[in-house]
This record gives structure tokens, sequence and C-alpha cells, in this order.
């Protein structure tokens, strides 16, 4: 069991308390139109220093959760089979990406439902043909993270 960063949960806390003040303190300058680049580079560099640690965080969390997987990389898909046998996907070392599931380098969600899967069980599960080719190639090294780009709130 990996333990809770406090620290970087305060550090979060203080993010949410101050954040909307800060950026209401660059907005309403008095000087001009413009921001003041010093309160420009303040709010950056927190920004910058708090964003590296959160991906910090995220690289251990992921590497205490790749511990479960098989060594091959290999897991089930998630999600209801709808009257098929589920297929395996390959996560490599793998990433969470919601929650606990896994993003196969097709996509897929994934879980280790097998946990490092000493018996092989994965075996018997058809392997996906986008996957069986990401995983032949040389220029694999991790899982790509999943860009969400495509999604826009409306205020
Ligand atoms: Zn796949």
């Amino acid at each position: 069991m990996i333990e809770r960063d406090e620290q970087l949960l305060e550090r979060l806390q203080d993010l949410d308390k101050s954040l909307a003040p800060d950026i209401a303190w660059l907005l309403r300058n008095p000087c001009g139109d413009t921001p003041r680049a010093d309160g420009l580079r303040d709010l950056g560099e927190r920004l910058s220093a708090l964003g590296e640690a959160l991906l910090k965080r995220s690289d251990e969390l992921d590497r205490h959760a790749a511990v479960r997987l098989p060594p091959e990389g290999w897991i089930p898909e998630a999600g209801p089979p709808a009257g098929r046998i589920r297929a395996a996907h390959y996560v490599g070392r793998g990433e969470l990406r919601y929650g606990p599931l896994y993003l196969a380098t097709c996509g897929a969600p994934c879980l280790p439902f097998y946990g490092k899967d000493p018996t092989h069980r994965i075996a018997r599960h058809p392997r996906c043909t986008a996957c069986t080719s990401a995983a032949a190639s040389p220029e694999l090294v991790s899982v790509r993270p999943v860009r969400t780009s495509g999604n826009t709130h409306k205020s």
C-alpha cells in the first residue's frame, strides 16, 4: 500500500484556496490592460513547480500499480464482453488513466483480472491485432498518454 503524500495534498489545497484570488489580482491590474510580468511569472513558476510534483507523484503511483501487472504486459479488456470472449490487450508497463483502469496501446480500457497471471490465463484470450502490431514495434517504449483535446467545456 502506498502512503498518501500529505505535503502534496496540502499544496493542492493551498492552490485551490489561492488560485481564484491570484488570478483576479492579475486581471485587475491597476497599471494598465496587461497583467504584470512579475505576477504572471510568480503564478507560472508556482504552477510549473506543482505540475512537476504532480507528474512525479503520478509516475510513482503508476510504478506502484504496475507491480500488479504480468511481466509480459498483456491483460484482458475491461467492460462487458457482450457475448464474446474478452480480448487481451498490450499495456506494457501500464499507466493508470481512469481510476484502476489501464489503457492498452490501442486505447482499450483494461483490468489486470489475473494479477501477475502466474498460471498464464491470459493465453486463453484472443490478442488484439492492433496491440500485437504495437507490441512488436521496436519503437514502443511505453503506452502513449491519452490526449483529451477533443473535450471542450462550455461556460
Ligand atoms: Zn488492443
